[in-house]
């Protein structure tokens, strides 16, 4: 069986050691721009050019290194029919359940405040927390979401979760489709956003949907960038509709330094590092499946292409 990694990191063999340690019996290879077809049954890939897939014709599947495969459905000459195969939590679903959490405390708990009062040696207390004020409303009930949900419904934060099919989730209310989003909108101020970028999910965090949001609401972006109209975030919060965002994804990343955002006290900004991929726990999912695929058994994670996700 022949591996090949392709993930431009200057220092591949931080990843082809443990990949040969944990499956022996392959080959393993690292792309080389410049150098022959190796004849690869699989490829475990980050945003890899489209010379891979016109050079390595026998693919049998290619591994993402991430959750989202929107970066890897766009790049050209990708087989069709070739099985994509996305990871499955592998360390992350706990890391965004903790950002949320931090970024839900920041404003429910009024954090700033007491921060902004240290500065100032004083020590004044606010009343306490009324959790009906907070409701929670993750868009997108996938790996992710399903544990954010989780963890803040396990700290008695009133939670909804919305998705594309049905869920049933212990202490959520859950809304299902495009004809629910206004219910789920309308009974949320913290909102979510876990959602894969897909045709049907890009900008969908836009002025309509803020206007629908409970006043004041909190928005934390951890799915993608291309998810947010970024000009409507500023207007509802130049109109208060917004009173707080944490965006831990842009559309340009790194976000160039004179975007307007950075100079907004509303909003927290995070270099893209809610959910880092965690080498140990990404290997050993990958290969499990590498040997469980080559040995003619199924294998979970393959993406549904056409769905985007
Ligand atoms: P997942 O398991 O595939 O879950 C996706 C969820 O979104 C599912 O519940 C799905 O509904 C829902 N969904 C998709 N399209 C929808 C639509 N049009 N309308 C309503 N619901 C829709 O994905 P995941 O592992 O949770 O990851 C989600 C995303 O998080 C990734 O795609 C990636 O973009 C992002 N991410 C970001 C970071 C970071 O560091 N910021 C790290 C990892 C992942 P169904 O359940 O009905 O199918």
């Amino acid at each position: 069986m022949k591996i090949l990694f392709v993930a431009g990191d200057p220092k591949p063999e931080r990843w082809t050691v443990p990949i040969r340690e944990l499956l022996p019996e392959a080959e393993v290879h690292v792309w080389d721009a410049n150098g022959p077809a190796v004849d690869a049954d699989y490829a475990i890939v980050w945003q890899p050019p489209a010379a891979l897939f016109e050079r390595e014709t026998r693919l049998k599947a290619v591994f993402n290194l991430g959750a989202g495969i929107d970066g890897l459905l766009a790049v050209p000459n990708l087989p069709p029919h070739l099985p994509v195969v996305r990871l499955e939590d592998a360390g992350m679903s706990v890391q965004m359940a903790e950002y949320v959490l931090h970024q839900l405390l920041e404003a429910s708990r009024g954090m700033e405040t007491y921060r902004e009062q240290q500065r100032q040696n004083v020590w004044k207390i606010h009343r306490p927390i009324k959790r009906s004020e907070w409701p929670v409303g993750v868009l997108g009930l996938g790996h992710i979401g399903k544990r954010v949900a989780r963890t803040l419904a396990d700290l008695d934060y009133r939670v909804n979760g919305w998705a594309r099919s049905e869920h049933s989730l212990d202490q959520v209310t859950t809304y299902a489709g495009t004809d629910s989003l206004h219910g789920f909108l309308g009974a949320t101020r913290v909102l979510v956003n876990t959602l894969p970028l897909t045709a049907e999910t890009r900008d969908i965090l836009d002025y309509r949907l803020f206007s629908q949001l409970m006043p004041g609401a909190v928005v934390i972006n951890v799915g993608r960038g291309e998810h947010l109209v970024e000009e409507d975030l500023l207007r509802a919060i130049d109109e208060g509709q917004v009173a707080r965002a944490s965006l831990d994804v842009f559309r340009q990343e790194p976000l160039p330094a004179d975007h307007p955002f950075w100079q907004r006290p509303e909003i927290a900004i995070t270099p893209h590092i809610s959910a880092r991929t965690l080498r140990d726990a990404t290997l050993a999912q990958i290969t499990a499946k590498i040997r469980a695929h080559h040995n003619g058994e199924p294998i979970t994670g393959i993406v549904d292409t056409a769905r985007g996700y």
